[in-house]
C-alpha cells in the first residue's frame, strides 16, 4: 500500500490526505483517468467500498471515485466512459434515501473540490455556485445579505446544491417556497458525450428552430425529445400528474408543460420554457450539472408556531386541509407511535412533557411574518377557527379565515420566542433518531417513506395503509409534512429475511396502488431511485413511461449517466444491503459488554448511511466528526468507518481484511475515539467502542507495537517519571530529544513530552496531613481520584479542585495506590489492562461508595470512564454503583449546587471562552461547568466545538501530528472570534493542543475567584 500518512496543507489549514491502495481491480482504467483529470481517481477497493452505499437502503459497488476539480475534469470522464461503455454517476453529500446514489458507475464526487461559491449578486437575488457546496455554507455566505437559497432539505449542511438539483429536493417550507426546480435559472452542465453546455431560458419556437433528432451533436437531439414531450404527452401530462406542490417521482414535465402554456390553455411557441429546471429531480440522469445559478428570498423577519394537539391522528389529519386555508408556511405532523418514543428518552422526554395530558397526536403550524405582532394575530386567528376553546395570547381579527370544518383540535399551545418555537421543532425531529436507533434486524426502512397524497386525502390514505400494515404483521410511524401531504412512513421490515423481503416487496406495491388512488406521488420529497423507479410505470402509464424513457435517450443515447434511475429497470428488491443472502461473520468474539439488541453485530450495522457525520463545523456544529471536518474524506467519517467495518465483516472486502495493517491504519487509526458519533449521530453509532474491540482483537493476532504498550502503561511509567521528575525532565528537555523520541517511539518532535511534578497530588495531600473538611463538618464525602495526568503532571489543577470543593464544605480524600482509570489502554484497544484497571478501582472504591461516599474526577475523559466506559468493561451492582456516583468536578459542583455555599470575587474577571471535552459531551456533561461558572460571576461564551484534536495520545503519534493539528485548528479559528479574553478546557489534551491560549481548567477559575 502507498502512504496513509496525512500531510499539513498549509493553503487549505486541513489534513490533506494522500491515501491510495495498491488493491485495484482495473489499473489501466484508473491510469487512463487520472490521465484525463486534475482531480483524484480511486478505483482501489477501499474506495469502492465506501462509495457502495448512500443513505438508502442499497449497495452497489461503484467502478471507482473520481474527485472532479473543474467542468474539463468532469466532461473529459463522462466523454470517456461515454465511449467505453461505462456509467457515470454524478454524486454529492450521497444522502439520498432512494438508492439513487450509487451505482455500477465511475462516481463523480463533486463534493470534494467542486464547492466554490462563484457569484453573489444581491440585487437581482441571484447566486451562482458549483455543485459540490453545502446548502448550509451557500446559506452561510447569503444570510449578510438578508438572502438564502429558500429550500429546506432536512439535511441541506450535509447535502449539496448538485444533490439538491438531481433530487428537485425541499423541505418543511415547500408550501411557501416549492421545490428546488422554482429556484433554478441556469446551468452549466456536461452531457452525456462530454459536452459542455448551458441551459437556461428558451423559447419553444427557438426550440423548433434548433431541434434535430437525427442530429450528430446531442443537443438538439435533445431539443428535439423536450418538443416531443410537448408536442406529443402535454395532455397525459395533464391528465396523469398529480395536483401535488410536492411530486419528485419521474422528470419534470409538468413544469416543462406549465412553461409551455404560459397561463393559456395552448403551448404557444412564444412561451418560455427552461430546460435547466428540467433537471430538477432528474437523479443524474440526464446531464451533470458542473454550474447552477439560482435565486433566493428574502430570510423571514420571523415566526409564529402554534402546536395543536387531537386525539387521534385521523383527526390531526383531517385538521390539514381546512388549516392550509390559513395560509400557513409549515404544517407537520407527529403520530402517537412517535410521541411515545420520544416520551421514554432523556433528549426529548421534556418537550414531550409539555403536551396536555392524552395528547395522540400533534400538528405543528409555522406562520411566517413581518412582525412579532402579525405573528401572534396569525396564530389567534388559526385558534379561533380551529380550538375555539383555546385562549390565544393576541386578540383574533375579524377578517381572520373561519372556515366550517369540524372542530377536532383538543388544546392549543403557542410559540412566539426562538427558544419555544426550536422546542417544539426539536419535538417534530425527534423521530428519526429514535426510529432508526434499532439494532435489531427489523429496520425502519425508507422505501414508502416519502409518498404524497393531497391533503384532504390523508386521513383515508392513512387509514387505508395502516391496514396494510396490520396485514403484515408490521407497524409506522407517521410524521412529517402533512401541509403538502408527504408522510414519512417506515415500515418496520427485516429485509435479512425471505419473508421479510416479500412482505417489504407486497407493502410497496400494495401503498403505491394507493398512492394512484388517492392522486397521490410515490414519491414527494426523496424521488425515485432504486426504492421506486419501478413504480413511475404504475404511476404515470405506459405512455409517459415510454416518454421518460426516450426523452433519456434524448440526451444520453448510450444511458450512461446514472442508468436505471428514474425510467430504467431497477427492481426495488436487489441490491439491498441486507438480504437474505447477507451474512455477518467478525472472526471473533467481542470483549466490551454489548447491551444492545444484536449486541456487536446490532451496532456494527446500525449506520444506515445517512451522511450527518459530513456536517461542518460552522454549520452543523456539535463534535462528530472531526477527522471529516478535518479531511473532508468519506473513510474520515463515522459513515466511513462504519460502512467499512460492517463491509469487513460480511464479505464485502477480502477475508481477514479486518485485521490487516492496512485496515488498521486507515480506517481504525484515525478515528480519535472522541465519542461524537456517541451523542450526534442520530443512531448513536459508537464507533469509538467499535474501533476498540477490533484493535483489541488485532492485538490478539498480531502482538502490540512499543509505542501503544506505552500509552497503555502510561500510569505506570508516570508513577516512574515522577519518582526520578528531575532528571526524567532534564532528559526530556536535552536536545535532540525529540528526535530520539521520533525515531524510537514515533511520537511527533513536534511535542514536547509532558513534565513530571516533583511532588504528586497524592503526595501532597498526605503531606499537608489530609482533609482540612473533618468528616464530621461535611455532609458529603468526596474521594477525588488521582487520574494519571493530575496526580503526576499537574498537581495544581487538584489541588484547585480539592480547595474549591473542601471550600464548598465537602470532605475529602485522595487515595493512593490506584491505577490509572483505564482510559488509555481501552483507547489503544488494550482491553484486559483497562479492565484490570477498572476492576482495581472499582473494588477499592465500591465499598466508600456503598458508604456514601462520592467519586470526583478532575480529568473529564476519566470522568467518563467511570460514568460509562466501566460499565462495557464490567458488570455488577459494584460498578453500577460507581458509575452513578462518580462525577467530573464541576458536575459535581453544579449537580449539588455546592459553589452556591461558596463567595466568587469575579468583578475584575475576564469573559472566558469554554472548550468543553468531547467524551463529556458525549455524554451530555458538558453544561455543568459553563452553570458554575456563570453562577461565580464569569462571562462564560462557550464554543460549539468539536474535539481538539489532541485525542489523548493520538495528537502525540507523529503520523497523525497533521490531522491533530488540522482539528485543532478548526478550533483555534472560533476562539479566535469569541468574545472570551482567555479559554478555559477541562481537558488536559485540550489544554496541551491550546498551549499557545495558555488556557486552564475551569476548577482553577473557580479557586482563583474564591472570596
Ligand atoms: C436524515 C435525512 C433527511 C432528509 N431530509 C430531506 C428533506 O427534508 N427534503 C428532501 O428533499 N430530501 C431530504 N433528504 C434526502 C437528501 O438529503 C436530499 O435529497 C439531498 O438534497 C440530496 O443531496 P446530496 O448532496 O446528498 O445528493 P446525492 O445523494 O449525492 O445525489 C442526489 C442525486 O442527485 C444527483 N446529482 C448529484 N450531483 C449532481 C450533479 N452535479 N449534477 C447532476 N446530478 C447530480 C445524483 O446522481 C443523485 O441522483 C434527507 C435525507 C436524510 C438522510
Ligand atoms: S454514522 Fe450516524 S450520522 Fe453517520 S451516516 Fe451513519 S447513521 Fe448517519
Ligand atoms: S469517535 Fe470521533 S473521530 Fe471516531 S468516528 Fe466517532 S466522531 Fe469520528
Amino acid at each position: 500500500m502507498a502512504s496513509q500518512h496525512t500531510h499539513s496543507d498549509p493553503s487549505t489549514r486541513s489534513s490533506a490526505y494522500d491515501y491510495q491502495s495498491d488493491d485495484v481491480e482495473r489499473p489501466e482504467l484508473a491510469a487512463t483517468l487520472s490521465s484525463l483529470v486534475d482531480g483524484e481517481v480511486r478505483l482501489d477497493d477501499y474506495t469502492r467500498t465506501l462509495y457502495a452505499t448512500d443513505a438508502s437502503a442499497y449497495e452497489v459497488r461503484p467502478v471507482g471515485v473520481v474527485y472532479p476539480t473543474s467542468t474539463d475534469d468532469v466532461a473529459a470522464v463522462v466523454a470517456y466512459c461515454d465511449r467505453n461503455d461505462i456509467a457515470v454517476l454524478p454524486r454529492g453529500g450521497g444522502t439520498s434515501l432512494a438508492g439513487q446514489s450509487v451505482n455500477d458507475a465511475v462516481v463523480l464526487d463533486c463534493s470534494k473540490h467542486m464547492d466554490a461559491l462563484l457569484d453573489v449578486d444581491a440585487d437581482s437575488r441571484r447566486v451562482t455556485a458549483q455543485p459540490g457546496i453545502t446548502l448550509g455554507k451557500l446559506n452561510e455566505a447569503l444570510e449578510s445579505e438578508n438572502l438564502k437559497f429558500a429550500p429546506d432539505p432536512a439535511w441541506g449542511d450535509k447535502s449539496v446544491l448538485g444533490g439538491a438539483i438531481g433530487n428537485n429536493s425541499t423541505g418543511a417550507h415547500s408550501l411557501v417556497y416549492g421545490k428546488t426546480d422554482a429556484y433554478i435559472e441556469s446551468v452549466e452542465a456536461v452531457l452525456a458525450d462530454g459536452t459542455v453546455t448551458r441551459f437556461g431560458d428558451v423559447t419553444v419556437g427557438e426550440l423548433r428552430d434548433a431541434a434535430d433528432a437525427d442530429s450528430e451533436d446531442l443537443r438538439p437531439r435533445i431539443y428535439a425529445g423536450v418538443l416531443a414531450v410537448l408536442d406529443d404527452h402535454a395532455e397525459e401530462v395533464d391528465s396523469r400528474y398529480p395536483e401535488l406542490k410536492r411530486n419528485v417521482s419521474g422528470y419534470n414535465f409538468d413544469r416543462l408543460v406549465e412553461e409551455a402554456r404560459d397561463g393559456d390553455s395552448e403551448i404557444t411557441d412564444d412561451a418560455t420554457v427552461n430546460l435547466a429546471r428540467l433537471l430538477a429531480g432528474s437523479e443524474g440522469t440526464l446531464a451533470i450539472v458542473t454550474e447552477a445559478t439560482v435565486s433566493l428570498e428574502s430570510i423571514p423577519n420571523t415566526k409564529a408556531v402554534a402546536l395543536l394537539t387531537y386525539d387521534g391522528l385521523l383527526d390531526a389529519l383531517a385538521d390539514v386541509e381546512p388549516i392550509l386555508e390559513h395560509d400557513p408556511a409549515a404544517v407537520e405532523v407527529m403520530d402517537d407511535v412517535l410521541l411515545g418514543l420520544a416520551r421514554d428518552t432523556a433528549e426529548f422526554a421534556d418537550v414531550v412533557g409539555m403536551l396536555p395530558e392524552g395528547t395522540d397526536s400533534v400538528l405543528l403550524v409555522e406562520f411566517y411574518a413581518d412582525d412579532d405582532a402579525e405573528g401572534r394575530r396569525q396564530v389567534a386567528d388559526l385558534l379561533a377557527d380551529r380550538v375555539p376553546g383555546a385562549d390565544s395570547e393576541a386578540d383574533p381579527t375579524d377578517e381572520g379565515v373561519r372556515t366550517d370544518a369540524d372542530h377536532r383540535a383538543a388544546a392549543a399551545m403557542e410559540a412566539h420566542d426562538a427558544d419555544t418555537r426550536a422546542k417544539f421543532w426539536k419535538m417534530r425531529k425527534s423521530g428519526l433518531p429514535i426510529l432508526l436507533g434499532r439494532t435489531t434486524d427489523e429496520k425502519h426502512i425508507a422505501y414508502i417513506e416519502d409518498t404524497a397524497v393531497p391533503a384532504r386525502n390523508l386521513p383515508e390514505y392513512v387509514a387505508d395503509v395502516q391496514e396494510i400494515l396490520d396485514d403484515y404483521d408490521t407497524y409506522a410511524s407517521y410524521y412529517a409534512h402533512a401541509g403538502p401531504g408527504v408522510l414519512h412512513i417506515r415500515p418496520l421490515v427485516n429485509t435479512k429475511s425471505v419473508e421479510g423481503l416479500e412482505a417489504f416487496e407486497a407493502i410497496a406495491e400494495r401503498v403505491t396502488d394507493l398512492v394512484v388512488k388517492y392522486g397521490g406521488s410515490v414519491s414527494g420529497e426523496h424521488g425515485d431511485g432504486r426504492a421506486r423507479t419501478q413504480w413511475n410505470r404504475k404511476l404515470y402509464g405506459e405512455e409517459l413511461w415510454s416518454a421518460f424513457r426516450e426523452l433519456k435517450t434524448a440526451y444520453d443515447p448510450n444511458w450512461t449517466l446514472n442508468p436505471g434511475n428514474v425510467c430504467g429497470d431497477h427492481d426495488l428488491t436487489e441490491n439491498l444491503r441486507f438480504d437474505p443472502d447477507y451474512g455477518f461473520e467478525s472472526g471473533f468474539s467481542p470483549e466490551l459488554n454489548w447491551d444492545n439488541d444484536n449486541g456487536f453485530q446490532g451496532m456494527v450495522e446500525l449506520c444506515h448511511g445517512c451522511g450527518g457525520c459530513r456536517g461542518e463545523q460552522s454549520t452543523t456544529g456539535g463534535v462528530m466528526c472531526p477527522t471529516y471536518r478535518a479531511a473532508h474524506e468519506e473513510i474520515q467519517s463515522t459513515r466511513g468507518r462504519a460502512n467499512m467495518l460492517r463491509q469487513a465483516m460480511s464479505g464485502g472486502l477480502p477475508e481477514e481484511e479486518l485485521f490487516s495493517d492496512e485496515f488498521t491504519e486507515e480506517v481504525l487509526d484515525l478515528c480519535i475515539g472522541c465519542k461524537g458519533c456517541a451523542r450526534d449521530c442520530p443512531s448513536e453509532v459508537d464507533m469509538a467502542k467499535l474501533r476498540t474491540e477490533v484493535l483489541h482483537e488485532k492485538h490478539q493476532r498480531d502482538g502490540t507495537s512499543l509505542r501503544d504498550r506505552v500509552f497503555a502503561n502510561i500510569d505506570r511509567l508516570s508513577a516512574l517519571g515522577s519518582r526520578f521528575a528531575p532528571l526524567a525532565n532534564a532528559a526530556a528537555s536535552l536536545p535532540g530529544a525529540g528526535f530520539l523520541t521520533e525515531k524510537t517511539l514515533g511520537i511527533a518532535s513536534e511535542r514536547d513530552v509532558p513534565t513530571f511534578a516533583n511532588e504528586s497530588l497524592v503526595e501532597w495531600f498526605e503531606a499537608r496531613g489530609g482533609a482540612t473538611v473533618s468528616e464530621a463538618d461535611a455532609d458529603r464525602r468526596a474521594v477525588v481520584f488521582p487520574d494519571t495526568y493530575t496526580n503526576y503532571n499537574d498537581p495544581s489543577v487538584g489541588k484547585a479542585a480539592i480547595e474549591v470543593l473542601e471550600a464548598a464544605g465537602v470532605h475529602v480524600t485522595v487515595p493512593d495506590g490506584l491505577p490509572g482509570s483505564g482510559r488509555p489502554p481501552l483507547s489503544k484497544g488494550f482491553v484486559e489492562k483497562a479492565r484490570e484497571d477498572a476492576r482495581a478501582n472499582v473494588e477499592t472504591l465500591a465499598p466508600m461508595v456503598e458508604d456514601g461516599w462520592d467519586v470526583v474526577v478532575v480529568e473529564p475523559s476519566d470522568a467518563v470512564m467511570f460514568q460509562s466506559d466501566y460499565l462495557d468493561l464490567l458488570s455488577g451492582e459494584d460498578v453500577e454503583r460507581i458509575a452513578a456516583n462518580a462525577y467530573g468536578v464541576c458536575e459535581y459542583l453544579d449537580r449539588f449546587r455546592l459553589d452556591e455555599r461558596l463567595a466568587f470575587d469575579t468583578e475584575a474577571a475576564e469573559p472566558l471562552s469554554y472548550h468543553g471535552h468531547c467524551h463529556q459531551k458525549a455524554t451530555k456533561k458538558d453544561h455543568h461547568a459553563v452553570g458554575v461558572l456563570r453562577r461565580a460571576g464569569y462571562a462564560v461564551n462557550p464554543i460549539d466545538s468539536t474535539c481538539c484534536g489532541m485525542a489523548g495520545s493520538f495528537g502525540y503519534e507523529a503520523e497523525h501530528y497533521s490531522m491533530s493539528q488540522a482539528i485543532a485548528d478548526l478550533l483555534r479559528d472560533q476562539l479566535e472570534s469569541s468574545d472570551g479574553e482567555s479559554v478555559v478546557a477541562p481537558g488536559t489534551s485540550c489544554r496541551t493542543q491550546l498551549d499557545e491560549e495558555s488556557p486552564t481548567h475551569p476548577v482553577e477559575k473557580l479557586a482563583d475567584a474564591l472570596a
